[in-house]
Protein backbone atom coordinates (compact mmCIF):
# COMPACT_ATOMS: atom_id res chain seq x y z
CA UNK A 1 0.00 0.00 0.00
CA UNK A 2 2.99 2.57 0.85
CA UNK A 3 4.06 1.62 -2.78
CA UNK A 4 1.81 2.63 -4.19
CA UNK A 5 0.76 5.98 -2.47
CA UNK A 6 4.66 6.49 -2.16
CA UNK A 7 5.37 6.81 -6.23
CA UNK A 8 3.22 9.54 -6.84
CA UNK A 9 4.08 11.87 -3.71
CA UNK A 10 7.55 11.26 -4.98
CA UNK A 11 6.54 12.23 -8.36
CA UNK A 12 4.57 15.08 -7.44
CA UNK A 13 7.71 16.50 -5.13
CA UNK A 14 9.98 16.28 -7.93
CA UNK A 15 8.00 18.16 -9.95
CA UNK A 16 7.68 20.91 -7.47
CA UNK A 17 11.80 20.63 -6.94
CA UNK A 18 12.03 21.04 -10.38
CA UNK A 19 9.35 24.21 -10.81
CA UNK A 20 11.33 26.05 -7.75
CA UNK A 21 14.72 25.35 -9.31
CA UNK A 22 12.94 26.68 -12.64
CA UNK A 23 12.07 30.02 -11.43
CA UNK A 24 14.89 30.50 -9.46
CA UNK A 25 16.63 30.01 -12.25
CA UNK A 26 14.33 32.66 -14.56
CA UNK A 27 15.03 35.02 -11.41
CA UNK A 28 18.76 34.87 -12.11
CA UNK A 29 18.64 35.31 -15.56
CA UNK A 30 15.94 38.27 -15.25
CA UNK A 31 17.99 40.04 -13.06
CA UNK A 32 21.46 39.05 -15.17
CA UNK A 33 20.09 40.23 -18.08
CA UNK A 34 18.92 43.35 -16.35
CA UNK A 35 22.18 44.34 -14.95
CA UNK A 36 23.97 43.07 -18.41
CA UNK A 37 21.87 45.76 -20.31
CA UNK A 38 21.87 48.47 -18.19
CA UNK A 39 25.60 48.19 -18.25
CA UNK A 40 26.49 47.66 -22.07
CA UNK A 41 29.56 48.15 -23.52
CA UNK A 42 31.40 49.82 -25.94
CA UNK A 43 32.77 46.47 -27.68
CA UNK A 44 32.58 42.64 -26.81
CA UNK A 45 35.00 40.44 -27.87
CA UNK A 46 31.99 38.39 -30.51
CA UNK A 47 28.97 39.96 -31.77
CA UNK A 48 26.36 37.27 -33.33
CA UNK A 49 23.54 38.61 -35.16
CA UNK A 50 20.23 36.68 -34.80
CA UNK A 51 19.11 34.60 -32.25
CA UNK A 52 17.83 31.55 -34.66
CA UNK A 53 18.38 28.17 -35.21
CA UNK A 54 22.44 28.81 -36.24
CA UNK A 55 22.90 32.25 -34.32
CA UNK A 56 21.35 30.37 -30.94
CA UNK A 57 24.30 27.92 -31.40
CA UNK A 58 27.18 30.07 -31.92
CA UNK A 59 26.57 32.34 -29.38
CA UNK A 60 25.97 29.29 -26.80
CA UNK A 61 29.03 27.83 -27.85
CA UNK A 62 31.66 30.62 -27.71
CA UNK A 63 29.70 31.62 -24.89
CA UNK A 64 31.10 28.62 -23.11
CA UNK A 65 34.26 29.79 -22.31
CA UNK A 66 33.68 32.08 -19.45
CA UNK A 67 36.52 34.62 -20.53
CA UNK A 68 34.95 35.16 -23.88
CA UNK A 69 32.76 38.00 -23.74
CA UNK A 70 29.41 37.58 -26.15
CA UNK A 71 26.75 39.78 -27.48
CA UNK A 72 23.71 38.10 -28.90
CA UNK A 73 21.50 41.03 -31.36
CA UNK A 74 17.93 40.09 -31.77
CA UNK A 75 15.51 42.12 -33.89
CA UNK A 76 12.49 40.55 -32.35
CA UNK A 77 10.97 40.21 -29.07
CA UNK A 78 10.74 37.54 -26.21
CA UNK A 79 9.66 33.93 -26.65
CA UNK A 80 7.77 33.39 -23.30
CA UNK A 81 4.50 33.99 -24.75
CA UNK A 82 1.83 30.75 -25.32
CA UNK A 83 2.13 31.37 -29.06
CA UNK A 84 5.54 30.01 -29.05
CA UNK A 85 5.86 27.93 -26.02
CA UNK A 86 2.47 25.65 -27.16
CA UNK A 87 3.51 23.10 -29.80
CA UNK A 88 0.01 23.44 -31.16
CA UNK A 89 -0.43 27.31 -31.16
CA UNK A 90 2.57 27.63 -34.12
CA UNK A 91 0.36 28.91 -36.94
CA UNK A 92 -1.05 31.53 -34.33
CA UNK A 93 2.30 33.08 -35.21
CA UNK A 94 2.25 33.27 -38.96
CA UNK A 95 0.93 36.82 -39.65
CA UNK A 96 2.21 38.11 -36.03
CA UNK A 97 4.86 40.56 -34.57
CA UNK A 98 6.53 37.36 -34.88
CA UNK A 99 6.74 36.81 -38.38
CA UNK A 100 8.86 39.20 -40.44
CA UNK A 101 6.13 38.70 -42.91
CA UNK A 102 8.25 38.86 -46.38
CA UNK A 103 6.47 38.69 -50.00
CA UNK A 104 8.07 37.61 -52.87
CA UNK A 105 7.04 39.37 -55.82
CA UNK A 106 4.10 38.66 -57.93
CA UNK A 107 5.02 36.02 -61.05
CA UNK A 108 3.68 34.95 -64.01
CA UNK A 109 4.39 31.36 -63.16
CA UNK A 110 2.26 31.29 -60.11
CA UNK A 111 -0.78 32.82 -62.36
CA UNK A 112 0.25 36.23 -61.06
CA UNK A 113 0.22 35.34 -57.42
CA UNK A 114 2.97 36.75 -54.77
CA UNK A 115 3.47 33.90 -51.72
CA UNK A 116 3.73 35.17 -48.15
CA UNK A 117 7.11 34.05 -46.87
CA UNK A 118 7.22 33.63 -43.07
CA UNK A 119 10.27 33.69 -41.03
CA UNK A 120 10.58 33.99 -37.33
CA UNK A 121 11.27 37.13 -35.46
CA UNK A 122 11.61 36.56 -32.09
CA UNK A 123 14.22 34.77 -29.87
CA UNK A 124 14.77 31.82 -31.79
CA UNK A 125 13.85 32.77 -34.85
CA UNK A 126 12.26 30.27 -37.43
CA UNK A 127 12.85 27.75 -34.12
CA UNK A 128 10.07 29.62 -32.11
CA UNK A 129 7.28 29.72 -34.74
CA UNK A 130 8.23 26.77 -36.98
CA UNK A 131 6.38 23.35 -36.92
CA UNK A 132 9.43 21.79 -34.87
CA UNK A 133 9.96 19.10 -37.28
CA UNK A 134 13.86 17.63 -36.65
CA UNK A 135 15.10 16.61 -40.33
CA UNK A 136 18.89 15.96 -40.76
CA UNK A 137 19.08 16.35 -44.18
CA UNK A 138 20.01 13.46 -46.83
CA UNK A 139 23.73 11.79 -46.69
CA UNK A 140 23.94 13.33 -49.98
CA UNK A 141 23.05 16.54 -49.37
CA UNK A 142 26.12 17.05 -46.81
CA UNK A 143 28.31 15.11 -49.22
CA UNK A 144 27.65 17.40 -52.05
CA UNK A 145 28.26 20.49 -49.24
CA UNK A 146 31.64 19.14 -48.29
CA UNK A 147 32.84 18.43 -52.39
CA UNK A 148 31.26 22.51 -52.82
CA UNK A 149 33.22 23.60 -50.26
CA UNK A 150 36.74 21.29 -50.61
CA UNK A 151 36.11 20.43 -47.12
CA UNK A 152 35.53 16.77 -45.36
CA UNK A 153 34.42 18.47 -42.38
CA UNK A 154 31.08 18.85 -44.14
CA UNK A 155 30.78 15.51 -44.94
CA UNK A 156 28.02 13.25 -43.96
CA UNK A 157 30.19 11.11 -41.71
CA UNK A 158 31.66 14.31 -39.90
CA UNK A 159 28.13 16.01 -39.79
CA UNK A 160 26.57 12.42 -38.35
CA UNK A 161 28.70 13.06 -35.30
CA UNK A 162 27.62 16.26 -34.55
CA UNK A 163 24.46 15.02 -34.73
CA UNK A 164 24.73 12.27 -32.44
CA UNK A 165 26.99 14.57 -30.05
CA UNK A 166 23.88 17.40 -29.87
CA UNK A 167 21.03 15.29 -29.68
CA UNK A 168 19.14 13.79 -26.38
CA UNK A 169 17.08 11.15 -28.45
CA UNK A 170 14.27 9.67 -26.60
CA UNK A 171 12.94 7.55 -28.89
CA UNK A 172 14.28 3.21 -29.31
CA UNK A 173 18.05 3.96 -28.75
CA UNK A 174 20.17 3.47 -31.68
CA UNK A 175 23.57 4.65 -30.97
CA UNK A 176 24.67 4.45 -34.78
CA UNK A 177 22.50 7.32 -35.10
CA UNK A 178 21.37 8.97 -32.51
CA UNK A 179 23.26 10.55 -29.25
CA UNK A 180 21.75 10.93 -25.69
CA UNK A 181 22.51 13.91 -23.32
CA UNK A 182 23.36 16.39 -25.68
CA UNK A 183 20.84 19.84 -26.15
CA UNK A 184 18.60 19.01 -28.54
CA UNK A 185 15.67 16.49 -27.05
CA UNK A 186 14.16 15.20 -30.01
CA UNK A 187 11.80 12.14 -30.06
CA UNK A 188 9.40 10.31 -32.81
CA UNK A 189 5.42 12.50 -32.36
CA UNK A 190 4.55 10.39 -29.37
CA UNK A 191 0.99 9.35 -28.97
CA UNK A 192 0.10 10.00 -32.49
CA UNK A 193 -3.46 10.92 -34.03
CA UNK A 194 -4.52 7.53 -35.63
CA UNK A 195 -4.32 9.30 -39.43
CA UNK A 196 -0.69 9.38 -38.50
CA UNK A 197 0.15 5.65 -38.51
CA UNK A 198 -2.56 5.13 -41.27
CA UNK A 199 -0.62 7.32 -44.00
CA UNK A 200 2.51 5.19 -43.25
CA UNK A 201 0.31 2.03 -44.06
CA UNK A 202 -0.90 4.12 -47.24
CA UNK A 203 2.69 4.78 -48.45
CA UNK A 204 3.53 1.35 -47.47
CA UNK A 205 0.45 0.23 -49.88
CA UNK A 206 1.82 1.59 -53.22
CA UNK A 207 5.53 0.23 -52.30
CA UNK A 208 6.64 2.82 -49.56
CA UNK A 209 9.07 1.53 -46.75
CA UNK A 210 8.24 2.43 -43.54
CA UNK A 211 11.18 3.35 -41.53
CA UNK A 212 11.03 3.63 -37.47
CA UNK A 213 12.44 7.48 -37.66
CA UNK A 214 13.49 9.75 -40.35
CA UNK A 215 16.76 10.62 -39.45
CA UNK A 216 18.63 6.88 -39.65
CA UNK A 217 18.70 4.81 -42.22
CA UNK A 218 15.78 6.66 -44.32
CA UNK A 219 17.99 9.88 -44.84
CA UNK A 220 21.13 7.25 -46.81
CA UNK A 221 18.65 5.63 -49.34
CA UNK A 222 16.21 5.58 -51.62
CA UNK A 223 13.12 7.74 -49.12
CA UNK A 224 10.69 6.16 -47.50
CA UNK A 225 7.91 6.67 -44.44
CA UNK A 226 7.93 7.76 -41.22
CA UNK A 227 6.32 9.47 -37.90
CA UNK A 228 8.18 12.51 -37.77
CA UNK A 229 10.96 13.67 -35.19
CA UNK A 230 9.78 16.49 -33.15
CA UNK A 231 11.36 19.19 -30.37
CA UNK A 232 8.71 19.26 -28.32
CA UNK A 233 8.67 17.92 -24.83
CA UNK A 234 5.33 17.12 -23.05
CA UNK A 235 3.41 19.63 -25.61
CA UNK A 236 5.92 22.15 -25.48
CA UNK A 237 8.44 23.72 -27.92
CA UNK A 238 11.70 23.25 -27.66
CA UNK A 239 13.26 25.63 -29.33
CA UNK A 240 16.77 26.18 -30.56
CA UNK A 241 16.96 29.31 -28.57
CA UNK A 242 15.81 27.73 -25.64
CA UNK A 243 18.16 25.00 -26.00
CA UNK A 244 20.93 26.38 -26.52
CA UNK A 245 21.28 30.01 -25.03
CA UNK A 246 18.39 30.41 -22.10
CA UNK A 247 20.40 27.81 -20.15
CA UNK A 248 23.69 30.10 -20.25
CA UNK A 249 21.48 33.53 -19.85
CA UNK A 250 22.34 33.76 -15.78
CA UNK A 251 26.39 33.94 -16.78
CA UNK A 252 27.85 37.49 -16.99
CA UNK A 253 29.90 36.94 -20.48
CA UNK A 254 26.47 36.26 -22.30
CA UNK A 255 24.54 39.29 -23.00
CA UNK A 256 21.12 39.18 -24.87
CA UNK A 257 19.37 42.09 -26.56
CA UNK A 258 15.70 41.67 -27.71
CA UNK A 259 14.60 44.77 -29.77
CA UNK A 260 17.77 45.06 -31.28
CA UNK A 261 17.81 45.42 -34.92
CA UNK A 262 21.68 45.08 -37.11
CA UNK A 263 21.65 48.08 -39.05
CA UNK A 264 24.72 47.72 -40.93
CA UNK A 265 28.51 46.73 -40.37
CA UNK A 266 31.44 48.87 -39.98
CA UNK A 267 33.92 47.93 -42.18
CA UNK A 268 37.63 49.54 -42.00
CA UNK A 269 40.28 48.55 -44.51
CA UNK A 270 39.10 45.53 -45.23
CA UNK A 271 37.69 44.40 -41.82
CA UNK A 272 34.47 44.70 -39.81
CA UNK A 273 35.27 46.33 -36.93
CA UNK A 274 31.49 46.39 -35.25
CA UNK A 275 27.31 47.30 -35.94
CA UNK A 276 25.72 49.91 -35.77
CA UNK A 277 22.38 48.96 -33.91
CA UNK A 278 18.77 50.35 -33.57
CA UNK A 279 17.80 49.69 -29.40
CA UNK A 280 14.56 51.17 -28.21
CA UNK A 281 14.97 53.71 -30.82
CA UNK A 282 18.34 54.69 -30.11
CA UNK A 283 21.19 54.24 -32.61
CA UNK A 284 24.27 52.28 -30.94
CA UNK A 285 27.93 51.60 -32.23
CA UNK A 286 28.96 48.01 -30.56
CA UNK A 287 32.54 46.99 -31.46
CA UNK A 288 33.85 43.38 -31.76
CA UNK A 289 37.48 42.95 -30.74
CA UNK A 290 37.36 39.40 -32.20
CA UNK A 291 34.59 38.41 -34.89
CA UNK A 292 31.09 39.11 -36.06
CA UNK A 293 28.97 36.37 -37.05
CA UNK A 294 25.60 36.97 -39.20
CA UNK A 295 22.55 34.81 -38.50
CA UNK A 296 20.34 36.94 -39.09
CA UNK A 297 18.62 34.08 -41.84
CA UNK A 298 18.19 34.07 -45.61
CA UNK A 299 16.63 36.94 -46.71
CA UNK A 300 17.95 39.37 -43.70
CA UNK A 301 21.76 38.68 -43.75
CA UNK A 302 22.39 39.02 -47.59
CA UNK A 303 20.53 42.20 -47.19
CA UNK A 304 22.73 43.70 -44.05
CA UNK A 305 25.66 42.51 -46.91
CA UNK A 306 24.64 44.59 -49.45
CA UNK A 307 23.60 47.71 -47.35
CA UNK A 308 26.75 47.74 -46.15
CA UNK A 309 29.15 47.64 -49.03
CA UNK A 310 29.85 44.02 -49.63
CA UNK A 311 27.53 41.91 -52.95
CA UNK A 312 27.62 42.80 -56.55
CA UNK A 313 28.86 45.78 -57.92
CA UNK A 314 26.30 46.91 -60.33
CA UNK A 315 23.34 46.03 -58.09
CA UNK A 316 25.36 48.07 -55.43
CA UNK A 317 26.11 51.39 -57.30
CA UNK A 318 22.12 51.33 -58.37
CA UNK A 319 21.69 52.79 -55.30
CA UNK A 320 24.38 54.67 -54.51
CA UNK A 321 25.59 52.25 -51.82
CA UNK A 322 30.35 52.56 -52.41
CA UNK A 323 31.12 48.85 -52.90
CA UNK A 324 33.75 47.58 -50.19
CA UNK A 325 33.66 43.63 -51.73
CA UNK A 326 32.38 42.68 -55.14
CA UNK A 327 31.14 39.40 -54.38
CA UNK A 328 28.36 39.32 -56.85
CA UNK A 329 26.66 36.03 -55.26
CA UNK A 330 25.14 37.57 -52.14
CA UNK A 331 21.33 37.59 -52.47
CA UNK A 332 21.46 34.92 -55.43
CA UNK A 333 20.82 31.64 -55.44
CA UNK A 334 17.53 31.85 -53.37
CA UNK A 335 16.05 28.17 -52.96
CA UNK A 336 12.85 27.10 -51.20
CA UNK A 337 11.17 24.04 -51.64
CA UNK A 338 7.99 24.72 -53.83
CA UNK A 339 4.96 23.36 -51.72
CA UNK A 340 0.99 22.82 -52.68
CA UNK A 341 -1.48 20.82 -50.55
CA UNK A 342 -3.97 17.92 -51.48
CA UNK A 343 -6.70 18.13 -49.03
CA UNK A 344 -9.14 15.83 -47.79
CA UNK A 345 -12.59 16.50 -46.00
CA UNK A 346 -12.69 14.43 -42.46
CA UNK A 347 -15.91 11.69 -42.15
CA UNK A 348 -15.08 12.10 -38.94
CA UNK A 349 -13.51 14.94 -37.24
CA UNK A 350 -10.11 13.96 -35.42
CA UNK A 351 -8.40 16.95 -33.32
CA UNK A 352 -4.62 17.55 -34.42
CA UNK A 353 -2.33 16.42 -31.69
CA UNK A 354 1.69 17.08 -31.02
CA UNK A 355 3.19 19.60 -33.70
CA UNK A 356 -0.29 18.65 -36.08
CA UNK A 357 2.14 17.31 -38.74
CA UNK A 358 2.81 13.97 -37.28
CA UNK A 359 3.94 11.74 -40.47
CA UNK A 360 5.84 12.05 -43.48
CA UNK A 361 7.48 10.46 -46.78
CA UNK A 362 10.30 11.36 -48.64
CA UNK A 363 10.43 9.36 -52.23
CA UNK A 364 11.27 9.60 -55.84
CA UNK A 365 9.51 11.23 -58.40
CA UNK A 366 11.48 9.19 -61.26
CA UNK A 367 13.33 5.91 -60.14
CA UNK A 368 16.25 7.11 -62.10
CA UNK A 369 16.82 10.66 -59.86
CA UNK A 370 19.77 9.66 -57.65
CA UNK A 371 17.99 10.23 -54.23
CA UNK A 372 14.44 11.34 -53.22
CA UNK A 373 13.17 14.49 -54.67
CA UNK A 374 9.51 14.68 -53.37
CA UNK A 375 8.40 15.57 -49.69
CA UNK A 376 5.18 15.61 -48.33
CA UNK A 377 4.04 16.20 -44.76
CA UNK A 378 0.63 15.15 -42.94
CA UNK A 379 -0.83 18.01 -41.52
CA UNK A 380 -4.01 17.30 -39.71
CA UNK A 381 -5.89 20.42 -40.61
CA UNK A 382 -7.16 21.60 -44.10
CA UNK A 383 -5.11 24.42 -45.66
CA UNK A 384 -3.63 25.77 -49.02
CA UNK A 385 -3.09 29.16 -50.44
CA UNK A 386 -5.93 32.02 -50.16
CA UNK A 387 -6.10 31.98 -54.33
CA UNK A 388 -6.79 28.12 -54.53
CA UNK A 389 -9.23 28.44 -51.28
CA UNK A 390 -11.83 30.92 -52.72
CA UNK A 391 -11.87 27.71 -55.65
CA UNK A 392 -12.88 24.96 -53.71
CA UNK A 393 -15.13 24.14 -50.74
CA UNK A 394 -12.69 24.03 -48.16
CA UNK A 395 -14.20 21.81 -44.69
CA UNK A 396 -14.33 23.14 -41.58
CA UNK A 397 -11.96 19.74 -40.83
CA UNK A 398 -9.96 17.95 -42.85
CA UNK A 399 -6.31 17.24 -43.45
CA UNK A 400 -3.32 17.70 -45.91
CA UNK A 401 -0.35 16.25 -47.65
CA UNK A 402 1.45 18.89 -48.17
CA UNK A 403 3.60 18.21 -50.68
CA UNK A 404 7.06 19.82 -51.94
CA UNK A 405 9.97 19.39 -53.98
CA UNK A 406 13.18 18.58 -52.31
CA UNK A 407 15.13 19.13 -55.39
CA UNK A 408 14.29 21.93 -56.62
CA UNK A 409 16.05 23.21 -59.97
CA UNK A 410 14.67 26.77 -60.11
CA UNK A 411 17.17 29.72 -58.67
CA UNK A 412 15.78 33.06 -57.54
CA UNK A 413 17.27 35.95 -56.52
CA UNK A 414 17.13 38.94 -54.03
CA UNK A 415 17.01 42.71 -54.76
CA UNK A 416 17.41 45.95 -52.72
CA UNK A 417 14.78 48.70 -52.97
CA UNK A 418 17.36 51.14 -51.44
CA UNK A 419 20.10 51.85 -49.66
CA UNK A 420 18.51 52.10 -46.25
CA UNK A 421 17.67 49.34 -43.75
CA UNK A 422 14.35 50.78 -43.70
CA UNK A 423 13.94 49.93 -47.26
CA UNK A 424 12.57 46.70 -48.17
CA UNK A 425 14.09 43.32 -49.70
CA UNK A 426 12.48 42.18 -53.01
CA UNK A 427 12.44 38.70 -53.14
CA UNK A 428 12.21 37.28 -57.14
CA UNK A 429 11.47 33.67 -55.50
CA UNK A 430 10.80 32.45 -59.46
CA UNK A 431 9.24 29.49 -58.68
CA UNK A 432 8.57 27.36 -61.57
CA UNK A 433 11.35 29.01 -63.76
CA UNK A 434 12.73 25.63 -64.32
CA UNK A 435 10.69 23.51 -66.50
CA UNK A 436 11.42 20.68 -64.98
CA UNK A 437 10.05 21.71 -61.20
CA UNK A 438 6.99 21.80 -62.61
CA UNK A 439 6.95 17.95 -64.10
CA UNK A 440 7.95 16.81 -60.44
CA UNK A 441 5.43 19.14 -59.08
CA UNK A 442 2.60 16.94 -61.04
CA UNK A 443 4.11 13.87 -59.95
CA UNK A 444 4.19 14.97 -56.22
CA UNK A 445 0.81 15.55 -56.59
CA UNK A 446 -0.04 12.40 -58.29
CA UNK A 447 1.83 10.46 -55.62
CA UNK A 448 -0.21 12.40 -52.86
CA UNK A 449 -3.72 11.60 -54.41
CA UNK A 450 -2.17 7.84 -54.56
CA UNK A 451 -1.11 7.84 -51.03
CA UNK A 452 -4.30 9.78 -50.04
CA UNK A 453 -6.66 8.09 -51.86
CA UNK A 454 -4.71 4.85 -50.78
CA UNK A 455 -7.75 2.50 -48.30
CA UNK A 456 -5.76 3.14 -45.14
CA UNK A 457 -6.31 6.91 -45.37
CA UNK A 458 -9.56 6.64 -47.16
CA UNK A 459 -11.74 5.06 -44.35
CA UNK A 460 -10.51 8.66 -42.52
CA UNK A 461 -12.37 10.86 -45.13
CA UNK A 462 -15.34 12.07 -46.85
CA UNK A 463 -14.30 13.52 -49.97
CA UNK A 464 -11.00 14.37 -51.43
CA UNK A 465 -11.42 18.31 -51.70
CA UNK A 466 -8.62 19.03 -54.08
CA UNK A 467 -7.05 18.76 -56.53
CA UNK A 468 -9.25 15.86 -57.64
CA UNK A 469 -8.73 13.70 -60.89
CA UNK A 470 -7.53 16.71 -62.60
CA UNK A 471 -5.00 16.10 -65.50
CA UNK A 472 -3.14 18.09 -68.05
CA UNK A 473 -3.33 22.07 -68.37
CA UNK A 474 -5.98 21.96 -65.18
CA UNK A 475 -3.59 20.03 -62.81
CA UNK A 476 -0.52 22.58 -63.79
CA UNK A 477 -3.06 25.19 -63.25
CA UNK A 478 -3.97 23.70 -59.74
CA UNK A 479 -0.38 23.19 -59.03
CA UNK A 480 0.63 27.05 -59.90
CA UNK A 481 -2.38 28.14 -58.04
CA UNK A 482 -1.20 26.21 -54.87
CA UNK A 483 1.97 26.79 -55.01
CA UNK A 484 3.36 28.19 -51.90
CA UNK A 485 6.43 28.39 -49.71
CA UNK A 486 7.75 25.51 -47.56
CA UNK A 487 9.18 28.37 -44.95
CA UNK A 488 12.68 26.94 -46.06
CA UNK A 489 14.48 30.27 -47.58
CA UNK A 490 17.56 29.38 -47.90
CA UNK A 491 21.31 29.53 -50.11
CA UNK A 492 21.48 33.21 -50.80
CA UNK A 493 25.35 33.59 -49.26
CA UNK A 494 26.84 30.02 -50.71
CA UNK A 495 29.49 28.15 -49.57
CA UNK A 496 32.00 27.35 -51.90
CA UNK A 497 34.94 28.23 -54.10
CA UNK A 498 33.45 29.60 -57.07
CA UNK A 499 33.12 33.48 -58.26
CA UNK A 500 29.04 33.36 -57.21
CA UNK A 501 30.28 31.82 -53.57
CA UNK A 502 29.98 34.14 -50.70
CA UNK A 503 31.73 32.27 -47.95
CA UNK A 504 34.25 29.59 -47.53
CA UNK A 505 34.11 26.28 -45.95
CA UNK A 506 35.21 28.02 -42.57
CA UNK A 507 32.32 30.20 -43.23
CA UNK A 508 34.42 33.41 -43.92
CA UNK A 509 33.31 36.20 -46.00
CA UNK A 510 35.57 36.11 -49.12
CA UNK A 511 37.62 39.49 -49.04
CA UNK A 512 36.49 40.99 -45.65
CA UNK A 513 38.46 39.90 -42.41
CA UNK A 514 36.67 38.88 -38.98
CA UNK A 515 33.50 38.33 -40.67
CA UNK A 516 31.83 34.98 -40.83
CA UNK A 517 28.11 33.60 -41.59
CA UNK A 518 26.29 30.99 -40.00
CA UNK A 519 23.20 30.56 -41.03
CA UNK A 520 20.29 28.98 -43.75
CA UNK A 521 22.05 30.97 -46.80
CA UNK A 522 25.30 29.59 -46.96
CA UNK A 523 23.80 26.18 -48.35
CA UNK A 524 25.20 25.73 -51.35
CA UNK A 525 21.76 23.91 -52.30
CA UNK A 526 18.72 23.46 -49.65
CA UNK A 527 18.74 20.33 -47.66
CA UNK A 528 16.32 17.15 -48.68
CA UNK A 529 13.60 18.00 -46.03
CA UNK A 530 13.12 20.96 -43.33
CA UNK A 531 15.59 23.02 -42.61
CA UNK A 532 15.93 23.73 -38.78
CA UNK A 533 18.36 20.90 -38.31
CA UNK A 534 20.70 21.80 -40.92
CA UNK A 535 21.24 25.18 -39.94
CA UNK A 536 22.21 23.91 -35.93
CA UNK A 537 24.90 22.37 -37.68
CA UNK A 538 25.69 25.01 -39.87
CA UNK A 539 25.89 26.98 -36.22
CA UNK A 540 28.04 24.34 -34.54
CA UNK A 541 30.40 24.23 -37.56
CA UNK A 542 31.06 28.05 -37.29
CA UNK A 543 31.55 27.58 -33.29
CA UNK A 544 34.23 24.93 -33.96
CA UNK A 545 36.07 27.26 -36.85
CA UNK A 546 35.84 30.06 -34.58
CA UNK A 547 37.20 28.08 -31.60
CA UNK A 548 40.26 26.57 -33.42
CA UNK A 549 41.16 30.31 -34.97
CA UNK A 550 41.17 32.16 -31.82
CA UNK A 551 42.46 29.00 -29.24
CA UNK A 552 38.87 28.85 -27.34
C1 LIG B 1 6.31 28.77 -40.25
C2 LIG B 1 7.59 28.00 -40.38
C3 LIG B 1 7.57 26.62 -40.24
C4 LIG B 1 8.77 25.89 -40.35
N1 LIG B 1 8.76 24.57 -40.04
C5 LIG B 1 9.94 23.91 -39.93
C6 LIG B 1 9.99 22.61 -39.36
O1 LIG B 1 9.00 22.05 -38.91
N2 LIG B 1 11.21 22.00 -39.31
C7 LIG B 1 12.33 22.58 -39.79
O2 LIG B 1 13.39 21.95 -39.77
N3 LIG B 1 12.31 23.83 -40.29
C8 LIG B 1 11.15 24.52 -40.33
N4 LIG B 1 11.14 25.81 -40.74
C9 LIG B 1 12.40 26.41 -41.23
C10 LIG B 1 13.40 26.71 -40.13
O3 LIG B 1 12.78 27.22 -38.99
C11 LIG B 1 14.44 27.69 -40.69
O4 LIG B 1 15.03 27.12 -41.85
C12 LIG B 1 15.54 28.01 -39.71
O5 LIG B 1 15.03 28.50 -38.50
C13 LIG B 1 16.49 29.02 -40.33
O6 LIG B 1 17.51 29.29 -39.41
P1 LIG B 1 18.44 30.55 -39.57
O7 LIG B 1 19.41 30.53 -38.45
O8 LIG B 1 18.95 30.60 -40.95
O9 LIG B 1 17.48 31.82 -39.44
P2 LIG B 1 16.28 32.13 -38.43
O10 LIG B 1 15.96 30.97 -37.57
O11 LIG B 1 15.21 32.72 -39.27
O12 LIG B 1 16.91 33.25 -37.51
C14 LIG B 1 17.26 34.53 -37.94
C15 LIG B 1 17.13 35.46 -36.73
O13 LIG B 1 17.75 36.72 -37.03
C16 LIG B 1 16.92 37.77 -36.60
N5 LIG B 1 17.20 38.95 -37.43
C17 LIG B 1 16.95 39.11 -38.74
N6 LIG B 1 17.34 40.33 -39.15
C18 LIG B 1 17.87 40.95 -38.08
C19 LIG B 1 18.46 42.22 -37.88
N7 LIG B 1 18.59 43.11 -38.87
N8 LIG B 1 18.90 42.54 -36.64
C20 LIG B 1 18.80 41.63 -35.62
N9 LIG B 1 18.23 40.41 -35.75
C21 LIG B 1 17.78 40.07 -36.97
C22 LIG B 1 15.52 37.22 -36.82
O14 LIG B 1 14.56 37.94 -36.10
C23 LIG B 1 15.67 35.77 -36.39
O15 LIG B 1 15.46 35.61 -35.02
C24 LIG B 1 9.97 26.56 -40.66
C25 LIG B 1 10.00 27.94 -40.79
C26 LIG B 1 8.82 28.66 -40.65
C27 LIG B 1 8.88 30.16 -40.77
Amino acid sequence: MNIKTDKPTSAVSTRKVEEAEATAFLERVRSNQHHLRSGLRSHYDFIVCGSGSSGSVVARRLAENPKVHVLLLEAGGRDDVPQVMEANQWPLNLGSERDWGFQSKPTASLNGRAVHMAMGKVLGGGSSINVMVWARGHKSDWDYFAEEAKDPAWNYDSVLKIYRRIEDWNGSPDPEYRGVGGPVFVEPAPNPNPIAPAMLEAAQSIGIPTFENQNGRMMEGDGGASIVDVRAKGGKRQSIFRSYVYPMMDRENLTVLTGALVLRLNIEKGRTTGVDVLLDGVLIKFAATKEIVLSMGAIQTPKLLMQSGIGDEYELRRHGIPVLQHLPGVGKNFQDHIAFDCVWEYLDPLPPRNNMAEATFFWKSDPTVPTPDIQACLAEVPKTSPENAARHDMPQHGYTLFGGLMRPKSRGYLSLAGPSPNDPIEIEANFFSHPDDLKVALECVELCRDIGNAAPLRAFSKREVMPGPLKGLALEDFVRTAATTYWHETCTAKMGTDEMSVVNGRLQVYGIQSLRIADGSIMPRVTTGNTMAPCVIIGERAAEELSKDHGL
